[in-house]
């Protein structure tokens, strides 16, 4: 039996063709047309003025903290229900990531418990420096409350739209939602570029900047000279020219796994106990992954783990849902404020196979190898 995928990569037509051109012009280096040409097209899908694409997600994630100011000790807000790439580049500044639960709706940060974390760290005199939001599964977070508590407070807000390229809120992209938007280009990811990330903003000087420190912060000089701390961080041009190949397809790949929710939906909208991702009226998602909440008490005892199990018996990849980061061991001393939602999702939910490139028939055996278990 053919092994069935979580989410892997799926190309278009014309990532070969960018790539050749590449090798034809020699421009093969962390510069070139495909740089220029993958940052416009991303602009102008998102909206957002500025572009820089980087080697990673997390890189993009690490330049925003400096961009926002994040120094040693500091604060910064972060999204619990997430996976680690949200908060790790917060350690890597020596600050203080604190750990904000989730709202039921979305599964994404919670702008009460928010609110209750800026009070309590302002009362400590340690006025968080940035907030992360997360758009979790592609599904957009109450962006609005958060801006607006964001705006009351004046704290800058990165948004961590990895997840979600290609999801809106009030029919604004995601990733134009903050003041700097992140993206992934990760090989599991909606549009993947192999590795590689992006970091968007309508600030020019922060992108500028981002651009700079990403390269090894050389001042202009006809010698090697530096006045910052560097990084090797930027995209290369082969791989722009898959991501410019796969930007053509990027609609059509968000259409496609939503199909495969709607799928998932209606297979088991019979099922008692089995719940999913619900879009809010703001939202419009991805669909990114779809996962499955199932609810032992309506389903004869059986858990996730029973079901994660069952599928890959037959070569059917799986997986929990992300475990909070308050609940992660190199996690334990930082602070958090919860509630409980985020916990139970990872208890009780998991993620299925959801990669746009999955046949009717691929659909059709995990639907059927999961209501075997359930049955
Ligand atoms: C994938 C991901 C990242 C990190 O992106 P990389 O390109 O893998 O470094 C960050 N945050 C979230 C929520 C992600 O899913």
């Amino acid at each position: 039996m053919k092994k069935i995928w979580l989410s892997s990569p799926h190309m278009g037509n014309a990532e070969r063709a960018f790539v050749e051109s590449a090798f034809d012009t020699n421009w093969v280096a962390p510069l070139g047309p495909n740089v220029d040409g993958f940052e416009q097209d991303l602009s102008l899908f998102t909206n957002v003025p500025y572009a820089a694409v980087l080697s990673s997600g997390t890189a993009a994630l690490h330049l925003a903290l400096i961009l926002a100011g994040v120094e040693k000790e500091d604060r910064v807000l972060c999204q619990s229900f997430t996976f680690s790439a949200s908060a790790n580049p917060v350690v890597y500044l020596g600050a203080t990531p604190v750990f904000i639960d989730s709202e039921a709706d979305s599964w994404n940060m919670d702008p009460e418990l928010l609110e209750k974390a800026i009070r309590e760290c302002i009362g400590q005199k340690k006025k968080p420096k940035a907030i992360i939001p997360v758009h979790l599964y592609g599904m957009p977070a109450k962006m609005d409350a958060i801006m607006r508590l964001a705006r009351k407070y004046e704290i800058t807000v990165i948004e961590d739209a990895a997840e979600a390229l290609g999801s809106m809120y009030q029919q604004k992209q995601c990733g134009s939602l903050g003041d700097m938007g992140v993206l992934s280009f990760n090989g599991n990811k909606i549009i993947t570029t192999s590795s590689g990330g992006a970091l968007l903003s309508a600030q020019e000087t922060w992108i500028t900047h981002a651009r700079f420190l990403a390269t090894q912060a050389r001042d202009p000089a006809p010698h090697y000279q530096h006045s910052h701390i560097g990084y090797n961080y930027r995209m290369s041009n082969i791989l722009a020219g898959i991501g410019r190949g796969q930007m053509k397809v990027l609609g059509e790949r968000v259409q496609q796994r939503r199909r495969n929710f709607e799928t998932y939906r209606n297979a088991f909208a019979q099922f008692d106990g089995i719940a999913f991702q619900q879009e809010g009226p703001d939202s419009f998602s991805n669909r990114w992954l779809t996962s499955i909440i199932i609810d032992p008490a309506k389903q004869k005892g059986i858990t996730r783990e029973d079901i994660r199990l069952g599928l890959e018996k037959e070569n059917i990849e799986t997986r929990p849902l992300w475990k909070p980061m308050h609940r992660q061991p190199v996690f334990a001393d930082a602070p958090s404020y919860t509630n409980g939602t985020s916990e139970k999702l990872f208890n009780n939910g998991l993620c299925l196979p959801s990669g746009s490139n999955l046949t009717s028939e691929d659909l059709d055996r995990v639907i059927k190898a999961i209501q075997k278990i359930l049955k």
